[in-house]
């Protein structure tokens, strides 16, 4: 273990495409294995009693889910890296930080399943939460509260991709003494590291960019610094939200191809982007790497991508549910971050559940469809799209 640990320093040196493959658990430090194999044990045998193994029972430690653990640390900078057996499970562990009476600032088109967590269930344990928009600099301060212990950030949002401005968020939250948490499943730590920015915990529905092949249910949660990777690691035990090591296995093995499918899909998804907003039935793109998208400078200097993920708006829902209909290559389907592109209709899929004219208002309209991008030909996927666009 202590050999690892030097080679993790070391690989914190390199580049991230180096990292992905040799972050120091990658071989089985018992056989040398060229892949961490599945430790499919729930429990561990002491053969000294004095002297107890590295791991005792599989929710407070396994070596197949350590090494994924180990894996995310290093590739968000963070001290600790802790595996959950779906986004969701990461998010809501993560918000056990906080006791009755505290208040967080919530950005306000947060994931729809943090969304209906923090307001049906979290409520009823009486932390309450002020959702603002974080474009917005003077809103986030003026939702200040004397009970304020948090704020939550998703930047780029989702569907329309709005941009926060991270280390001006996570610089004001810290002089007043409240934990910065941000959910990085858009970006992934191949286009942005929100530690280095100053987050104090970063967090991921791996099910999407990081698993890669719409085949793994998972998520992931980075602390910053060690005494907060210690509080983190008691709840993810104390409340056994843990991955199971099958579907840590294949995290990893998704996770080693990162930034190869990401630079694919990022770049096609420009593609995309820029014929939509040629394009004469198309009412409006939403893309950061687009010229007139208002976040466009904030996001370039937090991020060194744009992402795959381009949501464009077809004018109505019939002409929605006419491309829905048409379409032959991409999935059709909620979820995102996938090999295979994968088309969402928010409307009557995400955001199904918000009041019409609150969606409206947040620029959900009834023709708004979402593209992730996949590692299809981007010619092919153009090609389809534009039959599927024709009157
Ligand atoms: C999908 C998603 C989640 C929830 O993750 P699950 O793995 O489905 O529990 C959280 N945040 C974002 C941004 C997501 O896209």
């Amino acid at each position: 273990m202590k050999d690892q640990n030097k080679k993790q320093i070391s690989d914190r040196q390199r580049r991230f495409a180096t990292r992905l493959l040799h972050f120091g658990g990658e071989i089985d430090g018992a056989t040398g294995a060229s892949s961490m194999p599945i430790y499919q044990a729930s429990t561990f045998h002491h053969r000294d009693i004095n002297d107890p193994p590295p791991f005792d029972y599989s929710r407070s430690g396994n070596p197949t889910r350590d090494a994924l653990e180990q894996y995310i640390a290093v590739l968000e900078g963070g001290a600790g890296g802790f595996a959950f057996a779906s986004g969701m499970a990461a998010i809501s562990t993560a918000f056990m930080l906080f006791s009755s009476g505290d208040h967080v600032i919530v950005t306000e088109d947060v994931y729809g399943g943090t969304y209906r967590f923090l307001t049906t269930i979290l409520n009823r344990m009486n932390i309450a939460t002020t959702f603002v928009d974080m474009t917005d600099l003077d809103r986030v301060k003026a939702a200040l509260q004397p009970n304020t212990k948090a704020v939550f950030l998703e930047t780029p949002s989702n569907p329309t991709l709005k941009i926060t401005d991270i280390e001006a968020v996570a610089t004001w939250a810290k002089s007043h003494g409240l934990l910065t948490l941000l959910d990085n499943t858009f970006m992934t730590p191949y286009h942005q590291r929100p530690i280095e920015l100053g987050v104090d915990i970063v967090l991921h529905s791996a099910t999407k960019f990081l698993g890669g092949h719409s085949d793994v249910l998972a998520g992931l949660a980075v602390a910053g610094s060690e005494s907060l990777g210690r509080r983190l690691k008691q709840l993810q035990n104390g409340m056994g939200t843990v991955l199971s090591v099958q579907e840590s296995w294949l995290l990893m093995r998704g996770m080693k191809t990162l930034e190869a499918r990401m630079a694919h899909s990022e770049q096609s998804a420009r593609k995309l982007a820029a014929w939509l907003a040629e394009h004469p039935n198309i009412v409006k793109v939403y893309y950061p790497g687009l010229e007139d998208h208002p976040g466009r400078a904030i996001h370039e200097k937090q991020s060194s991508g744009y992402g795959a993920v381009v949501s464009f708006d077809v004018g109505s829902g019939e002409k929605a549910k006419q491309v829905l209909g048409k379409v032959q290559i991409p999935l059709v389907a909620v979820s995102l971050g996938a090999v295979e592109s994968i088309l969402s209709y928010p409307a009557m899929m995400s955001h199904a559940a918000m009041p019409r004219e609150v969606r409206l208002e947040r620029g959900i309209g009834d023709g708004l469809l979402r593209f992730s991008v996949g590692l299809e030909h981007i010619g092919d996927l153009i090609d389809d799209l534009s039959q599927a666009l024709q009157d």
